[in-house]
This record gives structure tokens, sequence and C-alpha cells, in this order.
């Protein structure tokens, strides 16, 4: 709630994961126990916090964020909830960090999609490239707003979402679900 709160005083986008899905991905990451888990958007920091809420005491968050002002204030509030010592702050196009990633050799143990939505399919495929052994894929936004849904709709951020949709069912290497509430939930596992 403080970090929501700082969020407002701010002025920045009322756009965090909702509450209960929050809560979710506290408990997802407390039944798997990653070391390592990788964000892509980072915002004001309430869903890496949400993450690390859930993580063993030697796993560290790595957050990729394109805006600076953004990426400062999540940092500052994961230091007030705690966190400061355990995560890692990337600023730059998600693609470029991804890929910097891929190169460097790293790997996690979980996912939480949730940036630019035209560039979802590619974050996917770049997860996959990075996942250990059973990694997790948890993706947000994935109804946006019904326009998924929506025949009438066709924009570039809606065919990316369903062939992201499409790849979380489909993909040989992805064992995925959907969670239709709030704004749509994927997750999936890494076979
Ligand atoms: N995960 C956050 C909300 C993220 S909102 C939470 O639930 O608390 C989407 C974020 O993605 C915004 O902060 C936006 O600046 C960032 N973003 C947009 N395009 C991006 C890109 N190409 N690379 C990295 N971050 C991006
Ligand atoms: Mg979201």
């Amino acid at each position: 709630e403080r970090v929501l709160d700082v969020m407002r005083q701010q002025g920045m986008p009322e756009i965090s994961v909702a509450p209960g899905y929050g809560r979710l991905l506290t408990l997802l990451v407390r039944l798997k126990q990653p070391r390592r888990v990788l964000e892509i958007g980072a915002l004001g920091g309430y869903s890496g916090i949400c993450l690390l809420r859930g993580m063993p005491a030697d796993g560290i968050l790595t957050s990729l964020e394109i805006r600076e002002d953004f990426a400062q204030i999540a940092r500052s509030n994961i230091a007030m909830a705690g966190y400061a010592a355990r995560s890692e702050m990337i600023v730059g196009p998600a693609a470029e960090s991804l890929a910097r990633l891929v190169q460097e050799g790293r790997q996690f143990d979980f996912f939480f999609i949730d940036a630019d939505k035209e560039n979802y399919p590619h974050y996917l495929a770049q997860a996959i490239a990075l996942a250990s052994p059973g990694a997790v894929v948890a993706a947000d936004n994935t109804l946006l707003g019904g326009r998924t849904l929506n025949a009438d709709k066709n924009g570039p951020s809606v065919q990316a979402m369903r062939e992201f949709n499409r790849l979380i069912a489909q993909h040989p290497r992805l064992m995925g679900a959907h969670l239709p509430a709030y704004d749509g939930l994927a997750l999936a596992i890494v076979k």
C-alpha cells in the first residue's frame, strides 16, 4: 500500500499488477524457491516486491526497465521494503538487456513478463533461452482489457498478445495455463 501511495504521489501510471495476482506471484515464488528471478517491466517496484517476498533469503531479483526515472523509484521502493541488497535493476530496452543476459550465459528460474505488449512473443523466446530446467514463466495482461478476445480489435499489441497466448498453449517447450481474472495472467513451466 505504501508503494502504491508513493507511485500516486509521483504521478506514475496505475498499472501495477492487481493485488490478487501480486499475492499469487508471492505464492508461486514461495512454491518454486527460485534463486534467480527475472522481471521484465519494473514500473514502481510493486510486482518486484511481491516476487522478493516469496524468494529464498539468497534469491536475487533482476528487473529490466526502460525508463531511468521509473527504475529509480522502483529501486527506492524496493529498498523501503527491505530488499535493496537483493535487487538488480538493468535500465534500457528489455530486448537489448535480454540479448546481453543470453550472451553472458545467465540463467533464471522464474520470469515475470510485464513490459511493452508488442514484444511479448520475443520476451517469451528470450525467457526460454535464459531458463533453467523447470523454470516458471508468468506474464500479465494477457486479456488486454478484453481486446485479445474481441475480433474487431487487431492493433499490434493485440496481435502480439494473441500470438503470445497461442505460444503459452502450444509451444513444444512449454506447459502452460491461462488465468482469466483481472487483466489475464499466463503461467507456464519450461520443459
Ligand atoms: N511489473 C510492474 C508493472 C510494469 S508496467 C508491476 O506490476 O508493478 C510496464 C513497465 O514496462 C513500465 O514501467 C514501462 O516503462 C516498462 N517498459 C515499457 N517498454 C519497455 C521496454 N521496451 N523495455 C523495458 N521496459 C519497458
Ligand atoms: Mg501488467
